[in-house]
């Protein structure tokens, strides 16, 4: 990550019309841009004063507050200067632009999406998990998501990962003390009772992995993609799901052209839904699919590869087809299948649940509202929900690696330091080695061993202004 230290400005607020809007300044000395726009050599720093925000010919842009926070008591660690006025996209360009113009001097440019929670983290003022967590908390789509990712950014995930670093590198460190010390390794394992320290640590890791798994299942949802030939009922399912009418519902054969993602909610876990264009092969009943319908087609199996659950949709009236064969055939090996039969209404089955090699088979209505709870549960069942486990904290699938990693080497550590006889000669050395490698995974959560390239892409990923 190359580091441009110059000044950076940019809109702060979201893009579009509001009561107020916000152009923010992070840099080393922002007294000239404060001297051209607010008028005066100095604010008081961290008040709001009310005046008038000056072009370069005296004239008001806008009315409003400037706040002046000075390094390091700031978001960035940096000089920030935030500049509150009317939220209109005109005004605020203005604004901009105008704080563009007279921090020329400084050097002062626009900023990359991310840029200020960037230096926030490369001043020490938040870790990388909680840089992340600011993005997670604006992206939040549920309340529980949001409240989690705010403890995130509290610090109270990066909390449990430094606790987990300090007792694995003290551990580590006692252990290193002894390989200086060959002819003691053999008792050294008894009398520290090393063995039983990295039994607690192991244990603390499967908790804190427990938790953020659950916290990763909150921030990500279960992606499942509802597939199955049309008019089998795919939308009324949605529908029922959803409780409102998200998706067009109409008798005549593939309407539902486009993708539809619903992020609905079962017992707080958030369960993203694509609805697809009705999966309809050339040649079934004589007209083909048109050009419009063969790109929703190709845009489906893109989704159904990357799905956590495939719902497959079948018409138990009619009963199994030679078009559904076919979707069958298409579905990538190891995403598990839930094959669910609508229409039980007019068939005569009951709703049940029935767990097959292929698949696991559900019996429903969607129109009639039964067996929708069956569903609810498996899908609940397949995520791994759990409904006893609050997620403390919001977490990411790369904290979730990270984690995953980390524990394989303490079990290395583990059998390692199984082995505390003649054979084992080397066993500290590589019990020391598996000690620093889970360190180093844990600590890559924080980011303190985060490669330069993956910190890149993180904080690219934000938007701009944040
Ligand atoms: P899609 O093309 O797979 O999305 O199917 P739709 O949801 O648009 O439904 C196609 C037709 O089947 C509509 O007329 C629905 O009212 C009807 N339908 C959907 N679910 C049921 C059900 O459980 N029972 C009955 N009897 N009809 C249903
Ligand atoms: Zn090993």
């Amino acid at each position: 990550m190359t580091f441009d230290s110059s000044p950076i400005a940019a809109i702060a607020t979201a893009p579009g019309r509001g009561g107020i809007g916000v152009v923010r300044i992070s840099g080393k000395n922002l007294a000239p841009v404060i001297a051209a726009l607010c008028g005066r050599d100095s604010l008081q720093p961290r008040h709001a004063t009310y005046l008038p925000f000056r072009r370069a010919d005296g004239s008001a842009i806008d009315q409003g507050l400037a706040i002046h926070f000075p390094a390091p008591h700031s978001y960035t660690g940096e000089d920030v200067l935030e500049l509150q006025g009317h939220g209109g996209p005109v005004v605020m360009q203005m604004l901009l632009a105008r704080c563009v113009e007279a921090g020329a001097e400084i050097g002062l440019r626009l900023a990359e999406p991310g840029e200020f929670t960037q230096r926030a983290f490369l001043n020490d003022k938040i870790d990388l998990a909680q840089a992340e967590a600011v993005a997670d908390l604006i992206e939040a789509t549920t309340e529980a998501a949001a409240k989690s990712a705010s403890e995130s950014l509290s610090g109270a995930f990066s909390k449990v990962i430094h606790e987990l670093v300090e007792q694995v590198t003290s551990l580590r460190m006692l252990v290193e003390a002894t390989l200086d010390f060959p002819e003691e390794e053999i008792d050294f394992l008894k009398q520290s009772d090393a063995r039983g320290q990295l039994s607690k640590i192991r244990a603390t890791l499967e908790d804190v992995f427990k938790h953020a798994a659950q916290g990763a299942l909150l921030r990500d949802g279960l992606n499942a993609v509802l597939a199955g030939k049309p008019n089998v009922g795919k939308s009324s399912l949605l529908n029922v799901l959803a409780g409102s009418d998200v998706a067009i519902v109409t008798p005549i054969a593939g309407t539902t052209r486009d993708k539809v993602t619903q992020t609905i909610q079962i017992e707080g876990m958030p369960l993203n839904i694509i609805d697809t264009a009705g999966i309809r092969e050339a040649g079934e009943d004589g007209s083909g699919p048109d050009e419009v319908e063969r790109i929703g087609i190709e845009r489906t199996w893109a989704e159904v590869a990357k799905a956590d659950v495939i719902l497959h949709m079948l018409d138990a009236d009619r009963g199994p087809t030679l078009e559904d064969e076919k979707i069958t055939a298409r579905f990538p090996e190891g995403v598990p299948i839930i094959r669910i039969w609508n229409k039980i209404d007019r068939s005569g089955h009951k709703p049940a649940v029935d767990q097959m090699p292929d698949a696991t088979h559900i019996y429903v209505s969607a129109a009639e509202d039964q067996g929708i709870d069956l569903l609810r549960g498996e899908l609940l069942r397949i995520a791994g929900w759990q409904q006893t486990v609050e997620s403390r904290y919001l977490a990411r699938e790369r904290h979730l690696l990270a984690l995953k990693s980390a524990g394989e080497h303490l079990e290395h550590a583990a059998a390692h330091a199984a082995l505390d006889n003649e054979a084992g000669e080397h066993a500290l050395d590589l019990f020391a080695e598996e000690l620093r490698l889970a360190q180093e995974r844990l600590s890559s959560i924080t980011g303190r061993f985060t490669p330069d390239d993956l910190l890149g892409v993180i904080f690219s990923r934000f938007c701009i202004g944040k």
